[in-house]
């Protein structure tokens, strides 16, 4: 396949490629195949959970042009899953993926934010 250009490489060295070497220990909440779940070390809600794929992407612009039909599944159920599992089904929640500098994006590898327990303010730019 073709990768998309404009794109940074993907570094290896960056913390969540750690985190998924066990190099650097996390509060997981969820491990299955295709996704990783912790709890964010500076946690913007009562609950805030990271979701990350065990592939190398740098983020949604790559995982959704570069990766398989069962990854990209994979890594939303778990999303699902890990939001059901830790309760928040019914109250409700935020899902939340920061995309390059203009998005705000520190860690360049794919995640999705979980925002949860408590009511979130609407979303401004
Ligand atoms: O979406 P963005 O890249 O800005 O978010 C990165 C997130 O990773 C931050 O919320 C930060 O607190 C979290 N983080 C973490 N554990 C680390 C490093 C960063 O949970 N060791």
């Amino acid at each position: 396949m073709t990768r998309i250009t404009g794109l940074p490489p993907y570094d290896p060295q960056n913390i969540f490629a750690r985190i998924l070497r066990g190099e650097i220990p996390c509060k997981r909440v969820h491990e299955d195949e295709f996704a990783l779940a912790f709890h964010d070390i500076n946690p913007q809600t009562p609950v805030h959970v990271l979701v990350i794929p065990k592939g190398a992407y740098v983020s949604h612009a790559d995982f959704s042009a570069h990766a398989s039909d069962a990854e990209v599944a994979g890594f939303w159920r778990a999303v699902g899953r890990v939001a059901r599992d830790l309760g928040l089904e019914s109250a409700g929640y935020r899902i939340l993926s920061n995309m390059g500098e203009d998005g705000g994006q520190e860690v360049p590898h794919f995640h999705v934010h979980i925002f949860g327990g408590r009511r979130v303010g609407r979303m401004v730019p």
